[in-house]
């Protein structure tokens, strides 16, 4: 039998599995999330994000391994038992009440009497700015605004922790990248740990103080932000943050020197005219263009060099309007990038987790 671990996390997992028959949801998972933190578990559709959260909130049972908060074994432990609060992304406010009212239930729930429950939900309710509608029904609010009201009506009740399953998932897009800012800033304020699920790279990324990177049950990478884009550790990883180049063989020998595994951001590599001399430390490549897609700020091209390696160049549109040099598909170019921004890919570490998780 494993001996007793110590608990470095505020909340932490210790080879936590869970199977739904014959389907291994969550594979023998370690995770520590920190007092405070934004954390985001992040991955595809399917990568057992949400039984994790479900499983951290006692929704879940575990089928192996356990669960502790703040050093206590929550594992055994009822939904209502455990020091946290599920924000989900279909808000469920119960329309026959009032705003107030909503906030105020989980309050009244635990016999808090009634001016100073009142007084709580009016505090949680300024704090996601929307002191306004507190009399109104849940109707009569925007989805934005009754996503904020969830959020209040988690946040009254002061979990140690707030879970959060894609809450902004039915907003959109402009809507949801204001929330992402309030978010950010109410969590800042509170000072309560969320943890926070998104199968959304970008949302994760500008969100997060750190990412855990989902893949078929297990972690394939947590770090913060920064380093799970510059440094993937996997091509899995490299590949759903943004977009790469990922480079191995014979491709790697010919365009970076040798032939690991190597991955290089599409924003660092430029385009120039045929016929420019690269920098002394810079490698060039001659290459056809073969697809221009124009954003506003950026130009996102793919070329293919001569031995018929596809790379992608983002180009920053950053001249005088009218001046940006646009290449055209079919035109010859010479793409540069530094060797210092090619980043290493280890992959042997997935293979050897997986490789455990299975024995
Ligand atoms: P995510 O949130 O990352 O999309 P989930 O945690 O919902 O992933 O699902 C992980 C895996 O577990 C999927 O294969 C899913 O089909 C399966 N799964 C989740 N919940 C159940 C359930 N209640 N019964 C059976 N299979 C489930
Ligand atoms: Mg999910």
């Amino acid at each position: 039998m494993t001996a007793q671990q110590p608990n470095p996390g505020f909340v932490s997992l210790r080879a936590v599995s869970k199977k739904f028959e014959d389907v291994v949801a969550v594979n023998q998972l370690d995770l520590d999330i920190r007092e405070g933190e934004f954390f985001s578990m992040l991955g595809p559709s399917g990568s057992g994000k949400t039984t994790v959260l479900r499983m951290i909130a006692g929704f879940e049972s575990v089928t192996s391994g356990s669960i502790s908060i703040q050093g206590d074994d929550v594992s055994s432990l009822a939904p209502f038992e455990r020091p946290v609060n599920t924000v989900f992304q279909d808000y469920a406010l119960f329309p026959h009440m009032t705003i107030v009212e909503n906030v105020e239930y989980g309050l009244r729930n635990r016999g808090v009497a009634k001016d100073e429950r009142r007084k709580l939900a009016l505090e949680a309710i300024e704090r996601v700015q929307l002191s306004h509608v507190a009399e109104k029904n849940p109707h009569q609010l925007s989805g934005g605004q009754r996503q904020r009201i969830a959020l209040a009506r988690a946040l009254v009740l002061r979990p140690k922790v707030l879970l959060l399953d894609e809450p902004l998932g039915a907003l959109d897009k402009q809507l949801r990248e204001k929330m992402q800012v309030e978010l950010k800033a109410i969590q800042r304020d509170a000072g309560i740990t969320f943890v926070f699920v998104t199968h959304d790279q970008e949302e994760a990324m500008s969100m997060s103080d750190r990412i855990a990177v989902f893949n078929q049950g297990q972690i394939e990478q947590l770090g913060t932000p920064h380093e799970v884009y510059e440094s993937p550790s996997t091509s899995f990883v490299a590949g759903f943050l943004g977009v790469s180049n990922l480079l191995s063989g014979d491709t790697a020998r010919e365009l970076v020197g040798n032939d690991a595994l190597v991955n290089i951001r599409p924003e660092r590599i430029q385009l120039h005219a045929e016929g420019h001399r690269p920098a002394k430390d810079a490698r060039a490549v001659t290459a056809t263009v073969t697809e221009v897609t124009y954003t506003g700020p950026n130009t996102n091209y793919a070329v293919t060099t001569s031995s018929g390696a596809r790379l992608v160049s983002t180009q920053l549109n950053n001249q005088p309007p009218g001046e940006d040099v646009l290449f055209t598909v079919g035109e010859k170019v010479v793409a540069t990038w530094n060797n210092d921004h090619v980043a290493a890919i280890p992959e042997k570490q997935r293979s050897e987790k997986a490789a455990k998780g299975a024995s």
